[in-house]
């Protein structure tokens, strides 16, 4: 750290984004990318001339990307942001809703950039923690007059709020803007998109990095009462008008276009976490009831750090967390079912 560094910022403890190894030979199961490939569109869009246009700005409006949003979400241009990946839309909200001293509050546990956020932008934090379980209980955040902001599916528990749930929580706090954040929806969540058209309060944050396949194009997006979005833009056009590079915003569009392919992506990964749930269980893991493309599990006599470290060794990357809350959890992406083959076959060999 240098002497010249803002005094506010110097005990931040920037996120630890996880392991991104440059061997691809490890099977990788630690940070919720998709096994599968992007749609041909996008893959053509990536290898044509739209290259050519790289000397020329993105468009700073997206305009076409937000258009394919909002036909595909049933709204308007005018309700929906895009951004370089949902963290930079998260990010956004906290500095646009709490970080005049409002404060924000969020459930522990959940993704571990919104402490971060907190403590670059300097916003009080107000944990709310989880029931037994790992569930969340709406009325914990009644009337707490300060940003919401939710993960649902929550991560790394995986479970998820009903749109009932969330409604509860958006209507509890009409003083407030509730962001609920749907990295994970597409694997089996239940989507507040359709409230938004109700609630000026609520802030949807979506990604193309998970069931879209495209985490290294960064690519997210929130929906939103019109007012929300100008919030947002404000942000955006002071900050970097062309947050999203040309080839991300076509490869976007182009996504939007072969939405079946991706659905049947999602129900592949679906499929395969009930059945790598099931053999889990068989060896004596416990499983949370995950709505994600992850699985949240612990073993009653496998130490966590030790699994991590066995896994690796023999080719398969999976993430540990161990806060004292909540226990030894592995978290582990669900992949194709040659790679949870591959991963159940090595742990039958360490348990
Ligand atoms: N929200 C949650 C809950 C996540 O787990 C992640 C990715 N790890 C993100 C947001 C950010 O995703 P991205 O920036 O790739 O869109």
């Amino acid at each position: 750290m240098s002497q010249f560094l803002n005094g506010a910022l110097r005990r931040l403890t920037p996120y630890t984004p996880g392991e991104q190894p440059r061997n691809q030979a490890y099977i990788k199961l630690n940070t919720n990318e998709s096994p599968y490939p992007p749609s041909p569109g996008v893959l053509a869009v990536l290898n044509r001339a739209e290259g050519e246009n790289l000397r020329l700005y993105s468009d700073p409006e997206a305009v076409e990307l937000r258009e394919a949003l909002a036909a595909r979400y049933g709204v308007e241009r005018e309700n929906v942001f895009v951004a370089n990946g949902s963290d930079e839309a998260l990010s956004f909200a906290f500095l646009a809703y709490a970080a005049d001293g409002r404060g924000v509050a969020f459930p522990d546990i959940s993704y571990g950039f919104y402490a971060v956020f907190a403590r670059l932008y300097g916003i009080p934090v107000r944990q709310v923690p989880l029931r037994a379980d790992f569930r969340l209980v709406p009325e914990d955040y009644n009337h707490l007059h300060r940003t919401i902001v939710l993960a649902n599916p929550n991560a790394p528990t995986g479970l998820a709020l009903s749109r009932d749930e969330v409604e509860r929580i958006v209507r509890a706090n009409p003083d407030a803007v509730v962001v609920v954040d749907e990295a994970y929806v597409d694997f089996g969540g239940e989507s507040a998109v359709p409230l938004t058209a109700r609630y000026p309060n609520l802030l949807v944050v979506q990604t193309f990095s998970k069931s879209r396949s495209m985490a290294g194009a960064r690519l997210g997006y929130a929906i939103g009462d019109a007012a929300l979005i100008q919030d947002l833009e404000a942000i955006r056009f002071s900050t970097n008008p062309y947050n999203v590079n040309r080839l991300t915003l076509r490869a976007g569009a182009a996504a939007l276009a072969e939405q079946d392919y991706y659905d049947a992506n999602c129900a592949a990964i679906v499929d395969t976490r009930a059945d790598t749930k099931r053999r889990l269980e068989a060896l004596g893991f416990t499983c949370t009831d995950s709505r994600a493309n992850f699985l949240f599990a612990r073993h009653p006599a496998a130490d966590g750090g030790d699994l991590y470290r066995r896994l690796k060794e023999r080719g398969v990357l999976v993430r540990r967390f161990d806060a004292p809350r909540i226990g030894d959890y592995i978290r582990i992406t669900i992949g194709t079912r040659a790679q949870m083959d591959a991963l159940l076959e090595r742990l039958e060999g360490l348990l």
